[in-house]
C-alpha cells in the first residue's frame, strides 16, 4: 500500500519557488488502478516521481507498505525501488547502445540473478510481450510501441509490486498506445498496482480511480462508478 501524508516538494528556480505539490495526502491499496490527470505542469510528474523513490519530497510522510521511505537513505531507498517498484516513462528511457533483451536484463543484473536465470526470464517476459522476434534489435530498431514493450518488460522483470506509467502512450500512434493500455491493465489484472498519468479522458474513465491535480494539490478523487450493460 502506498499512503502519502502531507507531502509538499518545493523547487527553486531563480529568486521564485515553484511548489510543485503542496500538501498532498493520498492512499492507493494494493492492487488499485489510478489513474493521474490534470494540466501541464500541475505535479503530475512530480507525484509520480516521488511514488517511485526517484525524488525526495521536502515535507511529509511517504509510507510504502508501512515503511517510511522518508527515513532511507538513498542506498535503502534504491533497493526498495528495485524490488517494489517498475517506472514506464513517455520516452521510454532505454539504453540505445543495448539490444532489447539486455535492456530487460539490466534489473536482474543489479539484483545478482546468474546467467542461465536471467536468459530465462528476459526469454520469458519478451515473448509475454509478444517480441521475442525483437531481442536483437536495439531501441533505434525498433517502433515506439515496440520500445515502450521493451521498457515494460524491463520495468516489470523484478514483478514489482507497483508500475508508475508517466504518460506511457504520449509518444505513440493510437493503436500502439492502446496495446501498451492492454499490457499495463493485464498486469494490473494479475496484481500490480498501477499508478498512470495521462491526458486521455477516455483512459482516465477507464481507471478504477482518478485523481485529477491543479496547482500541486488533488483537486479531485473520484471512483469510478460500476457499469451497468
Ligand atoms: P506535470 O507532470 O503535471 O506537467 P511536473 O510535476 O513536471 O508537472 O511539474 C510541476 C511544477 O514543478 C512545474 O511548475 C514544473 O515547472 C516544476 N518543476 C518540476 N521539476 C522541476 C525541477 N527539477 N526544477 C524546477 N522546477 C521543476
Ligand atoms: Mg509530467
Amino acid at each position: 500500500m502506498i499512503e502519502l501524508q502531507g507531502i509538499n516538494r518545493r523547487f527553486q528556480v531563480g529568486n521564485e519557488t515553484v511548489h510543485a505539490l503542496q500538501h498532498v495526502t493520498i492512499r492507493v491499496d494494493t492492487g488499485g488502478y489510478l489513474a493521474v490527470m490534470g494540466p501541464s505542469g500541475s505535479g503530475k510528474s512530480t507525484l509520480l516521481n516521488i511514488i517511485g523513490l526517484l525524488d525526495r519530497p521536502d515535507q511529509g510522510i511517504y509510507l510504502l507498505d508501512e515503511q517510511n521511505t522518508t527515513e532511507l537513505n538513498d542506498k535503502q531507498q534504491a533497493a526498495v525501488r528495485r524490488h517494489k517498484i517498475g517506472f514506464v516513462f513517455q520516452f521510454f528511457h532505454l539504453v540505445p547502445r543495448l539490444t532489447a533483451a539486455e535492456n530487460v536484463e539490466l534489473p536482474l543484473i543489479l539484483a545478482g540473478f546468474d546467467a542461465d536465470d536471467r536468459k530465462q526470464r528476459v526469454q520469458q517476459a519478451l515473448s509475454s510481450l509478444g517480441i521475442s522476434d525483437r531481442a536483437r534489435h536495439r531501441p533505434d530498431q525498433l517502433s515506439g510501441g515496440q520500445r515502450q514493450r521493451v521498457a515494460i518488460a524491463r520495468a516489470t522483470i523484478m514483478q514489482p509490486e507497483v508500475i508508475l506509467a508517466d504518460e506511457p502512450t504520449g509518444n505513440l500512434d493510437r493503436t500502439s498506445g492502446r496495446e501498451v493500455i492492454d499490457i499495463l491493465e493485464h498486469l494490473n489484472e494479475q496484481g500490480m498496482s498501477l499508478l498512470m498519468v495521462t491526458h486521455d479522458p477516455e483512459l482516465g474513465r477507464r481507471a478504477a480511480r482518478r485523481i485529477e491535480m491543479l496547482d500541486g494539490r488533488i483537486q479531485s478523487d473520484t471512483v469510478r462508478k460500476h457499469e451497468s450493460i
